[in-house]
């Protein structure tokens, strides 16, 4: 499994303030999952990289293909099948 970064993690390897990686978050900016609701927030290192560089990780380009995914579970699907 892919060791998943926390946003104090991330914030630290991006060189970026932590409440700026909240807000793009909750944004959908950048990519990252919430095992429970309000939980901490776990993101892939390529998806952070992504956002670093101002791009769409795969994940997200994979899901504006399907149409907009809003249901959890689906977007954890398609999360799996990339
Ligand atoms: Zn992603």
């Amino acid at each position: 499994m892919t060791p998943r970064l926390t946003v104090p993690d991330a914030a630290a390897v991006g060189r970026r303030h932590p409440e700026t990686l909240r807000k793009a978050l909750q944004d959908g900016t950048l990519h990252g999952t919430q095992r429970i609701k309000r939980g901490p927030w776990l993101i892939r290192p390529e998806c952070l990289a992504a956002w670093l560089e101002g791009e769409q990780c795969a994940h997200q380009v994979a899901e504006a293909a399907a149409g907009v995914v809003t249901d959890i579970a689906t977007r954890r699907a398609v999360h799996a099948s990339v």
